[in-house]
């Protein structure tokens, strides 16, 4: 039984994951998410149901449209195979619990942020501020019902997270644009840390921020030195914040664990 339902939460992941490349494809595009129905980008040929089904018809294809054998960018059967293993990974923490539907929610928000955010450096309030509320929700609910999660517990760790999150980035915003005269990042970062922090609470959110900050140093200051731009070079802050709070989501726990034997005297 308890099988059956896993598989149900990663047949439903890829599923929505298919739904995501939907999103992450046309948004940036200003296409409708509803209409028209899924084609080949490259010949506009509808894409039929038994073209359609995640991960496997991408093999079943070899990669290449029925009709016009375009290549098919791998990016949609990892997006889809990605939804799925975290729906699997939630599940296996919840159990057939309702939390398991907000935080899935919230990954798959997450997942598309991240894409929209690396291809058009724009994080749409049409999912940040619903993952607001979202995140509060899951606090409501109570981060304890899945305990090996990190997760905000109560309510009032996730407004607080929210509002912590938000006056970070705010003002670094601020600072910034007070030296430089010039926005480094933007107010969609604002929103989407205060996503996070509602989700994680507010105990998470200098975690969440160090481990984004780093990570993108790493690797976006290579790219800046190498690019003519230089260090005006738009660096798609939303990646890192989405990618560290996936982190901190799943393995939380591991890495604070990690750090108090290095860094606490026992
Ligand atoms: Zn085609």
């Amino acid at each position: 039984m308890t099988f059956l339902l896993a598989f149900y939460a990663f047949a439903i992941g890829a599923v929505v994951g298919s739904f995501l490349n939907v999103v992450i494809h046309r948004y940036p595009r200003e296409e409708s998410i509803v209409f028209p129905p899924s084609h080949c980008p490259d010949c506009n040929t509808n894409i039929r149901w038994f073209d359609n089904i995640p991960i496997l018809s991408y093999l079943v294809l070899r990669a290449r449209c029925r009709n016009c054998r375009v290549p098919i960018s791998p990016r949609y059967p990892l997006i889809e195979l990605a939804n799925a293993l975290f729906y699997l990974a939630v599940f296996q923490r919840t159990g057939a619990a309702v939390a398991f539907i907000p935080i899935a929610a919230i990954i798959s928000m997450t997942i598309v942020l991240i894409f929209i955010d690396l291809e058009i450096q724009i994080l749409p309030d049409v999912i940040d501020i619903p993952g607001i509320f979202i995140g509060l929700l899951i606090g409501w609910i109570g981060g304890d019902v899945a305990a090996d999660l990190v997760l905000s517990a109560d309510i009032l760790d996730s407004i607080a997270g929210a509002l912590l999150g938000a006056a970070i980035l705010a003002a670094i915003i601020l600072t910034y644009w007070l030296i430089r005269r010039r926005e480094g990042m933007g107010w969609g970062d604002v929103k989407m840390m205060a996503m996070i922090g509602a989700v994680l609470g507010w105990q998470s959110v200098p975690a969440v921020l160090l481990l984004a900050s780093i990570t993108g140093a790493i690797i976006a200051l290579p790219l800046a030195i190498r690019s003519k731009e230089g260090f005006q070079l738009a660096i798609p802050f939303g990646v890192f914040l989405g990618l560290a709070s996936l982190v901190i989501l799943f393995f939380g726990h591991t890495l604070f664990e990690w750090w108090l034997r290095a860094f606490v005297p026992h």
